[in-house]
C-alpha cells in the first residue's frame, strides 16, 4: 500500500529529507505498483555523484526505488525521483549524489549500516533470514559497508609500534599475515595473498607508503627471518622486540615434540598416561578442570623425561619479569644449565633459537619499547573467532576487512 500522509510516516520513519520524495510504500512479498503523482519543485544544484562537481542544470530525471531498514515486521521502500546530470567534468551523464543512498544505490545507506553492524555478531545466513533477503545481498551489504570503514579508518600517520604474526588459513594448509597499530591496537593490514615470505611481508610497507615507514621505531614479531629482513630493510629506524607470546609458542612446539618422541619410546603399557594428553600437557595448569589435573599428575609421575619438560617449560616465562637485562640474562643462564643431561634434544634447540635471538628478546627491558605486547595474543585468538564464524567463506578480501573492521568502532 501507498501512504498518502507523507508527514507523519517521514517523522515516524526518520526519512530522509529529500527535495522531491515520491511516496513511502510498504511492501510484503509479491510486489506493488509504483506511486503516481507530483514529485514537488526541484532544488538548484545538481551535484555529480562520481565526481563531485555541481551543476545549474539537469540532464533529465528519473524515478528510483531503493530498500530502507525495516519498520518493526515492515519492509520499508521508498521511492523517490533523482535527476541526472550531463556533468562536463566527467563527460557523461551521471546521477545527481544523494548522501543518504548506498553506493550500491538500492539501499539506503543506514540499511547498510544495520546490515554491517548485524554482521559484526552474526553469521550472514542468520542476517540473511532476519531481514528476509538473500545470502548474496546480505554479502554485498557487509562487504560495501566494511570496505568503507576501512577507507575512513586508514593506518595512522604517526604509526609508530607495529606488531606482526601469522594466521593460519586453509585448515592450517597456509599462512597470512596480520599487522596491528600496538599504539591503538587494532590490525591495520592483513595480507591477502597467502604466503610468509619475504616478498609476502614487504606489501605492508608499500601499502602503508615510505612516510609511515620512516616514523616506525618498533617492530614487534616473531622469530622469523622473513619478517626481521623486511622490517630492517624499510624502517631504518625500527628496533626488534620478539614477543613473549611468540617466543612461548615455539617452547610448547618443542614441549609437544618431547611428548611425541616420548610416546614412540616408551613400553606399550606407559602410552597410556601420554595418549591424548596433549591438550592437558601444553594449557595452562590454572586452565585445567579437576580431571585435567589429576591426568597431568599421573603423566608426570609416570614419565621422568616430560616431567623435567613441562617444569622448565612453566619456568621459563619468568623470563619477562625482570627490569635488567643482566637479570634476566642470569635467569636464562641458569635456565640452560638444568637442561644438561636431560636428553631434551627439541629444548635444546630452543635455548639456541633464544641465543641467537636473545638482543632482540631482551630489548622488552627498554622502557621504550613497553608497549601492550598481550596485545597480539589477544588478536591472534579473536581472529580464530572470527574465522570460525566465517565458516565456509574462504575470500581472502573479506577475511582481511572481517579481521580489520572488527577493531573499528561502533
Ligand atoms: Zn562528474
Amino acid at each position: 500500500m501507498v501512504y498518502e500522509n507523507q508527514d507523519v510516516f517521514q517523522r515516524a520513519l526518520q526519512l530522509p529529507r529529500v527535495p522531491r520524495q515520491g511516496a513511502v510504500q510498504e511492501r510484503h512479498i509479491g510486489g506493488s505498483r509504483r506511486p503516481s503523482g507530483d514529485p514537488g519543485a526541484a532544488s538548484k544544484k545538481t551535484v555529480c555523484s562520481n565526481c563531485g562537481t555541481s551543476s545549474r542544470s539537469h540532464y533529465d530525471r528519473k524515478m528510483h526505488r531503493i530498500r530502507d531498514v525495516d519498520a518493526g515486521q515492515m519492509r520499508i521502500y521508498l521511492d523517490f525521483e533523482y535527476r541526472r546530470v550531463a556533468c562536463r567534468v566527467c563527460g557523461g551523464v551521471k546521477q545527481e549524489a544523494i548522501p543518504w543512498m548506498a553506493k550500491s544505490s538500492r539501499h539506503t545507506q543506514r540499511l547498510e549500516d544495520t546490515i554491517g553492524h548485524y554482521c559484526r555478531s552474526m553469521t550472514a545466513s542468520d542476517v540473511a533470514k532476519l531481514y528476509h533477503m538473500s545470502w548474496d545481498q546480505v554479502w554485498r551489504l557487509d562487504m560495501a559497508y566494511m570496505e568503507r570503514l576501512v577507507a575512513e579508518n586508514p593506518p595512522s600517520k604517526h604509526l609508530r609500534a607495529v606488531g606482526f604474526d601469522e594466521i593460519s588459513v586453509r585448515k592450517g594448509q597456509s599462512y597470512v599475515i596480520i599487522g596491528a597499530d600496538l599504539d591503538q591496537q587494532r590490525p591495520i593490514w592483513v595480507s591477502e595473498e597467502l604466503g610468509r615470505s619475504e616478498e609476502d611481508m614487504d606489501k605492508f610497507y608499500d601499502e602503508i607508503g615510505p612516510g609511515r615507514c620512516r616514523r616506525i621505531r618498533l617492530g614487534v614479531m616473531d622469530m622469523w627471518p622473513a619478517f626481521r629482513n623486511s622490517l630492517e630493510r624499510h624502517c631504518p629506524k625500527a628496533e626488534i622486540v620478539f614477543d613473549k607470546f611468540h617466543v612461548l609458542k615455539h617452547l610448547s612446539d618443542a614441549l609437544d615434540l618431547v611428548r611425541r618422541m616420548e610416546y614412540k619410546r616408551v613400553a606399550e603399557k606407559d602410552k597410556r598416561f601420554i595418549k591424548g594428553q596433549r591438550y592437558t600437557l601444553l594449557s595452562h595448569k590454572a586452565n585445567l578442570d579437576l580431571e585435567g589435573r589429576r591426568s597431568l599428575a599421573l603423566l608426570l609421575k609416570a614419565n621422568k623425561r616430560l616431567s623435567k619438560a613441562y617444569v622448565l617449560k612453566e619456568s621459563f616465562g619468568q623470563l619477562w619479569d625482570y627490569n635488567n637485562p643482566t637479570w634476566a640474562r642470569k635467569f636464562f643462564e641458569n635456565w640452560k644449565a638444568q637442561l644438561k643431561w636431560s636428553r631434551l634434544a627439541p629444548f635444546e634447540k630452543f635455548a639456541g633459537l633464544v641465543e641467537r635471538h636473545w638482543g632482540g628478546i631482551v630489548s622488552y627491558c627498554n622502557p621504550n619499547h613497553k608497549v601492550s605486547l598481550g596485545f597480539m595474543e589477544g588478536l591472534n585468538n579473536k581472529i580464530r573467532v572470527i574465522q570460525r564464524r566465517a565458516y565456509g567463506i574462504r575470500n581472502m578480501h573479506y577475511l582481511r576487512l572481517k579481521v580489520i573492521t572488527s577493531f573499528i568502532g561502533n
